[in-house]
Parts: structure tokens; C-alpha cells; sequence
């Protein structure tokens, strides 16, 4: 990839979300991910070329610097900024614009920066050959996955609903989605198979902005009020049957549909609770499922069959987890502190920099929240470290994680192209290598703390005033 000899042709619209539109190139395995502003400041840019570029560049090292250490370097590709020609990105800009949704385009892409950053494909993993099966990737944005403990929750309901499940009434009733999602995190993140698959189900009927899969690099299933009205459940049951036809289905191609969304959903489960890429931890986190049962979840307890499996805890889940626990005040203890840091602020502007509030994303960054004493001694020093870990556990409460899976069975073909039959008959479930990323891990800036406790308000309100914990 040349950047001064850029050719709009070769890059196709990919995906985007509140923050980013992300372009494909249309054969090496490569995104670029550019940033979005508001429509109306399209006339005149909100930043320099000078601001973007640093702003991405924060990205980067946060990601590589901070959330890579926490979450764990396997599942982490953070890319690189680069400097594209403004021609070419006008061109691109006109190109994808018909094909981005129309929910999404209340921002723009940024035309006058140039800057983007460049990434590997994930939905692409490799350059399959057309010969082959194309990979199947499953992007899920799980959202947080606990409920608050801190002392400083001061409605009942939020340690009885999780969050995810509360904002989904408050969405409805604002027109943001149609229907509710049933989709609940604290079973997704409970390590239980059958909450897992249960959760998925729902995932999968109501996907929103939480789920979508890929193949060969195309979204073929997300959000109905996405591009494409083909996006229905047959149409993804017609892309996902012959990856599951296996054994003597495979010979005489006869499955139910609930069979394949079954055996699909066990292969993403398997990937979920593998580590970074190869056999299932060792180690769990067997404390894990009883301190999180949510209330609105429409799993009932009583169909848990099997006990506590808990996170291995070399899985995507346990570390993602893990990333987000880091808020352990809840926004309503974590607000007086940003407030303490807010008002020194005030007094000496140029703490600013010592405090690292907007980076950089280094070292020391990490080493302030790692070290963050357990009892409040007043500081400011304090405050800002629970400033950092909250915007950490954010950033990890906005994440998601990509599932890659790439039929093995493609290895077994000899040199005429004839499939060995015995391998797929005498396995009872289709064999996938599979790979396990995270991505969008951009920090969340300092002053977007207030903002997030009047969400926390409005939505913990909406909840009790529509009697919502009637489920
Ligand atoms: P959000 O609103 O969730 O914060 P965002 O604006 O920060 O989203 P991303 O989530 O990073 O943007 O990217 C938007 C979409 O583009 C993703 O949901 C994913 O489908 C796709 N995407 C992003 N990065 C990659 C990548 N490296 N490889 C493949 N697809 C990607
Ligand atoms: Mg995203
Ligand atoms: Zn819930
Ligand atoms: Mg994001």
C-alpha cells in the first residue's frame, strides 16, 4: 500500500460506528478507520490536521500502551496513523456515502485531516483463496458485564438490573431501536454454557449495535435498520448451513435451521471461553457467576442445569471483564472525584499536563492507575488515577470483540481436490481454527464524566417511573 499513490477504487465501504467510518481494501487485508464529526460542522472542521493527527496517534498509544497490558497483547492489533492524500479521501467520502446507513448520518466523514488510522482486516483475517470456504467472523459489542457493588449506588436497582438491560427501555422510549433486545451481558459474561447460548439466541434475533457477522470480509447480518433488508434470519441461515453440515449431514444436507443456529452458537461459545487463540484456560473464575445475576435477564435460574463453570481466565471474556471492573465506584462515587479534579484544574491549568488528562497514553499513564491506593487520602493525585481507571473501564465497556473462524477441514483436501470424508464423519462437531481480537479501544475523553452521570440519572429514573423491572 502506497500512500502517495492511493486509488479510491481499491477501498470499499466496510462498517462504522458513533465515532469512526471504516473503508476495506478490496484485496490485501486492510482497513483504514476515519474519524466522524458532527453534519453539522461539515462547512468548517472542528480540529487542525495537527489535532486529528494527535488524536489518533492518542488511540494508538492507548491502546498499544494501556488497554494492550490489560486486556492482554494476543487479542490487541492497534494499527498506525497514517497521512492519506486529500484527494483521494474526498473521492472515498463520495463513494461509501450511499452506502452508510441512514441512521448514522447525522456525522460526516472527516475530508480535511487526511489523517486515519490503518489497520489489519480482522474480518479478513487471512487471504482465503476463492477455492475455499471464506472465513465467518462475529463481531459482539458486549457492553458491561457486572453490576455496581459500590457503596455509593444510590438506587437499589442497579444491583438488582444490569445497566445494558435498563438502557434498553430508556431506547425504546426515545425511538432509538424499535424493540427491545433481550440480550442481557451478565449472562453472556457468566461463563455458563447454557446462559451464554441463551443470551446469543437473543443477540442474534435482536442484533442492534451489539452484534454482526462477516464473510470473506462482507457484513452479511447486523442491525435490521441497517443498509439492507436482506439481513433477515433465513437469508443468514442460507450463509451459515454449510459451514455446519458435517458427518452424514454433510452427505445427504439434511439440518434443521435450529440445528444450525445451535451448532453455531456452540462453536462461538468454544471461541469465547478459549484463550488467546488456542486450548480453554485452565484457571476460572469460579466466584463469577453467582456475584451476577441480572433480574431482567430472561434466563431463569432454575433452568441452570450445571453449576458455576465461572472464566477461564486467560479468555476474552474474563479479561475484558476484568478491564471494566476497574470501575469500582460507579459513576455516582467517581463523580465528586472528577470534581475535585476538575476544580484543581481550574486553579492550576497546567497540572493538566502532570496529571496526564489527555495523555499521553504511556507508561506512566498505566502505571497511575495500576497503583492507585485503595483509600481516598484526599489528593488530587488520587482523583485522577479513579479519573483514569473509570475512563479504562469505559473504553472496555464500549469494546468489541471479534471472533474469526476458518473452517479446518479446508486442509484436509489431497492434491486432486478430493475431500477425505472420514475426517468430517467422525467428528461430531464442525472443526474451526478460530482467532479472538478486541477492538475500538479509543479513550474516552476526561470531560465526557459528567455526561455519563446525567445518562445514568435519566436511565435509572425511566426504569423505576415505567415500572420496567416488571420483566
Ligand atoms: P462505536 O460507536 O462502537 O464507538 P466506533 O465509531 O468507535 O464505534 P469502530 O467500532 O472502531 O468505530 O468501527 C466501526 C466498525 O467497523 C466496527 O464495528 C467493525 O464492524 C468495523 N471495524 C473496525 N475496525 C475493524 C478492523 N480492524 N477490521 C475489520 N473491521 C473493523
Ligand atoms: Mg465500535
Ligand atoms: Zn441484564
Ligand atoms: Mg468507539
Amino acid at each position: 500500500m502506497e500512500l502517495d499513490k492511493m486509488d479510491e477504487n481499491e477501498w470499499k465501504y466496510h462498517g462504522e460506528g458513533n465515532k469512526s467510518l471504516v473503508v476495506s481494501h478490496v484485496q490485501l487485508s486492510r482497513v483504514l478507520r476515519l474519524l466522524k464529526y458532527p453534519a453539522e460542522d461539515s462547512e468548517n472542521p472542528p480540529q487542525t490536521v495537527e489535532q486529528a493527527f494527535r488524536q489518533i496517534q492518542n488511540i494508538v498509544d492507548f491502546s498499544s500502551n494501556v488497554m494492550s497490558s490489560l486486556l492482554g497483547d494476543n487479542f490487541i492489533h492497534s494499527g498506525e496513523v497514517v497521512k492519506l492524500p486529500l484527494e483521494f479521501v474526498r473521492q472515498l467520502s463520495i463513494k461509501v456515502q450511499h452506502q452508510r446507513p441512514a441512521w448514522r448520518c447525522d456525522k460526516v466523514m472527516d475530508i480535511y485531516s487526511g489523517c486515519a488510522l490503518c489497520l489489519p482486516n480482522l474480518t479478513s483475517p487471512i487471504l482465503h483463496q476463492p477455492t475455499h470456504t471464506p472465513p465467518l467472523c462475529i463481531e459482539i459489542k458486549p457492553k458491561c458485564g457486572f453490576l455496581p457493588s459500590s457503596k455509593h449506588v444510590s438506587r437499589d436497582i442497579k444491583t438488582k438490573v444490569c445497566r445494558f438491560c435498563m438502557h434498553q427501555h430508556y431506547k425504546v422510549a426515545n425511538g432509538k431501536w424499535k424493540r427491545r433486545s433481550l440480550y442481557c451481558p451478565l449472562d453472556l459474561f457468566s461463563g455458563n454454557r447454557q446462559r451464554m447460548h441463551f443470551t446469543i439466541r437473543h443477540l442474534i434475533e435482536e442484533p442492534q449495535n451489539n452484534f454482526k457477522i462477516f464473510k470473506g470480509g462482507q457484513c452479511i447480518y447486523s442491525s435490521k435498520e441497517g443498509i439492507d433488508d436482506s439481513m433477515d434470519l433465513s437469508s443468514l441461515l442460507h450463509h451459515l448451513r454449510p459451514y455446519f453440515l458435517y458427518g452424514n449431514n454433510r452427505i445427504n444436507c439434511h439440518m434443521s435451521s435450529k440445528a444450525v443456529f445451535n451448532d453455531f452458537i456452540q462453536v462461538l461459545v468454544n471461541a469465547l471461553l478459549s484463550g488467546g487463540g488456542g486450548d480453554g484456560g485452565v484457571v476460572t473464575d469460579r466466584r463469577g457467576e453467582g456475584r451476577s445475576f441480572c433480574e431482567a435477564s430472561h434466563f431463569s435460574k432454575e433452568r441452570i442445569r450445571h453449576g458455576s463453570q465461572g472464566l477461564p481466565s486467560d479468555s476474552v471474556l474474563f479479561r475484558t471483564l476484568q478491564t471494566q471492573m476497574l470501575d469500582t465506584l460507579d459513576i455516582e462515587g467517581l463523580h465528586p472525584l472528577y470534581r475535585r479534579v476538575e476544580q484543581h484544574l481550574q486553579e492550576f491549568p497546567k497540572e493538566r499536563t502532570r496529571l496526564q488528562i489527555d495523555g499521553p497514553y504511556n507508561e506512566a499513564f498505566l502505571e497511575k492507575l495500576q497503583k492507585c491506593p485503595n483509600e481516598d487520602d484526599g489528593s488530587v493525585e488520587y482523583a485522577a488515577a479513579k479519573v483514569h481507571q473509570y475512563r479504562v473501564s469505559m473504553t472496555a465497556k464500549d469494546c468489541s470483540i471479534m471472533v474469526a473462524l476458518v473452517p479446518s477441514g479446508e486442509e484436509e483436501e489431497d492434491d486432486e481436490g478430493q475431500t477425505h470424508l472420514r475426517d468430517f464423519i467422525s467428528s461430531r462437531t464442525p472443526a474451526f481454527s478460530y482467532s479472538v481480537s478486541i477492538l475500538d479501544l479509543d479513550p474516552k475523553p476526561f470531560e465526557s464524566i459528567p455526561r455519563q452521570l446525567r445518562l445514568d440519572q435519566k436511565i435509572v429514573s425511566y426504569y423505576l417511573k415505567s415500572g420496567g423491572s416488571l420483566p
